[in-house]
């Protein structure tokens, strides 16, 4: 399953190439441009991932393909199932890094946490992925390849119409995605595509942390919904709790929203806000919370503080909770609180890495051999 496995060393992955790429590539196999759609169409519509079983191209050109590439997959270091039906992979790439991807089940619909980078480099101080030292950016393949990974594990290829277990997708696993944009976009881009994979711009969530600049460019190329980790409605506690805050404070940050291209009333800007027991959870920052929010399309996710061992916060209490989103309701805002899903599994921001890490350092102190990476 694993095309990037040392077996195929020396042959590229054809996922994560832009069409145009993939155009380039078969181009210079000497193959005329209605094989690459071809070749697309199996890779991103009928999910095959052996050259083999692509029985619209010819014998010689699937040998030729098989020698020079590989359509690949991330790794599955571990995979969870929850009782409520989520699930959890924590992918494992060909340098051994690792990140995670979660799909969440409800009635009607099925959404996929997909990570943008390994670890982050930003330190917000409720969040778990920002303790984890080692940080890089995924690449486009990476990113997409969770996507195909999860449509292999529902076994929903070819790309169906309708009844998918796989509808939406949230970039709020690891990372900050706006850190990596150009990989991101490329993702998404192929992720997009109606021959391919074909998930709509309005079921596609992007979750960022408020890097100012690179929103608009977002929302100018990629037109996703957006969703901005707010958490804090003065600079001086969001200083605190999401850092980059210093950089692009709370003025800018919503000056972006309010000219975020695309937002209407039909497609709100979601309000992220993990509600901390104390710290942002009281009925005046809930009033001050509306008045930030005054002229922009918005909704509010609340979300209850998930817990990860040695974090310095806990969750809200229920009825703070309740009163926070009775404040932010009766001023007209959809304010939800997110169900926490998954807490079996650690499906929360991070945890299952660490707790791989965390598990394999005690198992080398216990013994002390290398520890093989799976391929
Ligand atoms: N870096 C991006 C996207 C990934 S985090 C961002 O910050 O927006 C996805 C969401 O989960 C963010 O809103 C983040 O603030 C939130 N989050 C992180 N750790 C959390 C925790 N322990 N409990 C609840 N929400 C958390
Ligand atoms: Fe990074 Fe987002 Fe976690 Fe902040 S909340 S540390 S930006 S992943």
């Amino acid at each position: 399953m694993d095309g990037r496995s040392p077996a195929s060393a020396g042959r590229k992955d054809l996922v994560g190439l832009s069409r145009a790429a993939l155009q380039a590539e078969m181009a210079a196999m000497g193959a005329e441009p209605f094989r690459a759609r071809q070749l697309w169409h199996w890779i991103y519509n009928r999910g095959a991932t052996d050259f083999a079983t692509m029985t619209t191209l010819s014998k010689a050109f699937r040998a030729g393909l098989a020698e020079r590439y590989v359509v690949g997959r991330p790794a599955v270091a571990r995979a969870l199932v929850s009782v409520d039906g989520t699930r959890k992979w924590l992918l494992r790439f060909v340098d051994g890094q690792e990140a995670e991807c979660v799909h969440i089940p409800e009635e009607d619909r099925g959404t996929l946490c997909v990570s943008s980078q390994v670890g982050c480099t930003l330190t917000c101080s409720f969040c778990h992925t920002g303790t984890q030292r080692l940080v890089r950016n995924l690449a486009a393949a990476e990113i997409v390849g969770q996507v195909m990974l999860a449509r292999d594990a529902l076994g929903e290829w070819p790309s169906p119409q309708d009844d998918r277990q796989l509808t939406n997708i949230v970039l709020m696993g690891m990372g900050e995605p706006l850190f990596n944009y150009e990989n991101v976009a490329a993702a998404l881009k192929i992720v997009m595509d109606h021959e391919g994979l074909s998930l709509s711009r309005r079921k596609i969530t992007l979750s960022t942390s408020g890097v100012v600049p690179m929103i608009r460019r977002c929302g100018e190329e990629l037109a996703v919904n957006l969703a901005i980790s707010l958490h804090a409605v003065t600079d001086e506690l969001r200083d605190v709790l999401v850092p980059i805050n210093r950089k692009y404070p709370l003025a800018e940050l919503l000056d972006a929203c309010r000219s975020y291209p695309g937002a209407s009333n039909a497609r709100r800007i979601t309000f992220e806000y993990v509600m901390l027991n104390g710290i942002n959870d009281s009925p005046a920052e809930a009033r001050q919370l509306v008045r930030l929010l005054a002229g922009i399309p918005a909704k509010v996710n609340l979300i209850p503080f998930n817990p990860w061992p040695g974090a310095p916060y806990e969750r809200s209490r229920d009825a703070a909770i309740r009163e926070f989103a009775d404040i932010v309701n009766a001023a007209g805002y959809s304010s939800p609180v997110r169900t926490p899903r998954g807490e079996d599994i650690m499906a929360a921001c991070g945890q299952l890495k660490s707790d791989s890490v965390r598990k394999r350092r005690s198992e080398r102190l216990a013994a002390p051999v290398v520890e093989a990476e799976a391929p």
